[in-house]
């Protein structure tokens, strides 16, 4: 019985974790569930996932066209002044 709860643990703490590291909480949740101690353990050792550019973090510049944050007032490719979204 206590090797269903240690089970289940590991599964929790797998959901946890991949979630903490910007990965899907339902995949990290089923592979707790099939792979119990294992799944943590990888889960574990990956490495935090990088957000890329986003639309909610990031806009294009209207002269270079590149990307830049939302937040920005001057372009980092092509020194544009930037107007506040
Ligand atoms: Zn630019």
């Amino acid at each position: 019985m206590e090797l269903v709860f240690l089970w289940l643990g590991c599964a929790v703490a797998a959901t946890w974790i991949g979630v903490a590291k910007g990965r899907s909480g339902l995949a990290w949740a089923m592979l707790g569930l099939l792979f119990g101690l294992f799944a943590l353990i990888v889960v574990a050792c990956l490495p935090r996932r990088i957000q890329g550019p986003a639309p909610e973090t990031h806009v294009k510049c209207p002269d270079c066209k590149e990307l830049v944050l939302r937040e920005a007032r001057v372009c980092k490719h092509c020194r544009c002044r930037l107007v506040p979204v």
